[in-house]
């Protein structure tokens, strides 16, 4: 029997996991479907147990449900620790609730930096990326300095981690950069429509820094043309953690290796076509 899979969120229309996750589907040759569902904050249990009930083998969770979702489902481990999931896997007679943006973020990291433990990290952001991010680095044996806006919920965030500092936007940031060996934007500056927008500009940068900006409209960003610019030569754009949440989301519930070059294609083409 064809199998089912889904995104759900509100607003949801946007989204690109359809696209990436049936391209999967289809270079597996698995008889399965992926459509997404536009819930609302009100229906989320009903939601979650009426997708159990109805032999639906996994679900997306994106905004603004990743938080509240967790209540409904039983969380992995750090899933829990982030308070967020985004996925969830209905293969074991339960929901159980995992953080794939974490993961794929990490993965990201691995393969460009390498070994994490030890290694000195500066994300700009404390929303809900910056978090899954955050604890996974964490998990690693990262030093994380959490840089925000405001600067309290960078407090809070670097808090719940075991080895953090928090700053605002205010300070030397040229400064802390040198010092750092990863940077990470985990904010929505310079995506689309203030493309011209970055916190870091060539002149803050060195070389040997690894640049990874989250955001993905579009996918080279101000900040990786500043990189570009700086003679930074690891430089990832946030495709690779789409591509990756996704992959991870795919493994966790197929238990098949995704076609990782298939998923990119497919988000790489539907990014050029809506841009
Ligand atoms: P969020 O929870 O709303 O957090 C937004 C963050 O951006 C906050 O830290 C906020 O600071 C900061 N920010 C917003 N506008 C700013 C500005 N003008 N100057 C300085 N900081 C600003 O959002 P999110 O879910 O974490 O997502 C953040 C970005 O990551 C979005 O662009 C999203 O599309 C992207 N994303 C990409 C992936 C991927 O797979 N590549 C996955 C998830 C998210 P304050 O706390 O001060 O408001």
């Amino acid at each position: 029997m064809k199998k089912i899979y889904g995104v759900i969120g509100d607003p949801v229309a946007h989204s690109l996991s359809p696209v990436m996750h049936n391209a999967a589907f289809e270079k597996r040759g698995m008889d399965a479907v992926y459509l997404a569902f536009r819930v609302s904050m009100d229906e989320l249990g009903d939601a979650i147990r009426g997708a159990k009930s109805l032999g639906i083998s996994g679900l997306n969770v994106t905004i603004p449900l990743k938080e509240q979702a967790l209540f409904f489902v039983d969380a992995e481990k750090v899933a829990k620790k982030i308070g967020a999931i985004n996925t969830i896997d209905f293969s074991s007679g339960r929901p159980v609730g995992y953080n794939t943006d974490g993961i794929g973020s990490l993965r990201v990291l691995k393969e460009t930096a390498g070994e994490i433990k030890g290694k000195s990290v500066l994300i700009f952001g404390a929303g809900g990326a910056a978090k899954a991010i955050s604890f996974y680095l964490d998990t690693e044996g990262a030093k994380v300095t959490v840089a925000n806006r405001t600067k309290e919920r960078a407090a809070r965030l670097a808090s719940k981690l075991s080895n953090a500092d928090a700053i605002g936007l205010d300070v030397e940031l040229k400064e802390r950069i040198k010092d750092s060996d990863i940077l990470i934007n985990a904010t929505s500056v310079g995506m689309h429509p203030h493309e011209n927008a970055t916190l870091v500009t060539a002149d803050m940068m060195h070389p040997d820094l690894v640049v990874f900006d989250i955001v993905y409209t579009p996918m080279e960003t101000r900040l990786l043309k500043e990189a570009t610019r700086a003679g930074v030569k690891k430089i990832v754009n946030g495709v690779k953690m789409l591509v990756y949440q996704g992959a991870a989301s795919f493994q966790i519930w197929t238990h098949e290796e995704p076609p990782i070059e298939v998923m990119e294609e497919a988000v790489t083409d539907a990014l050029i076509r809506t841009s």
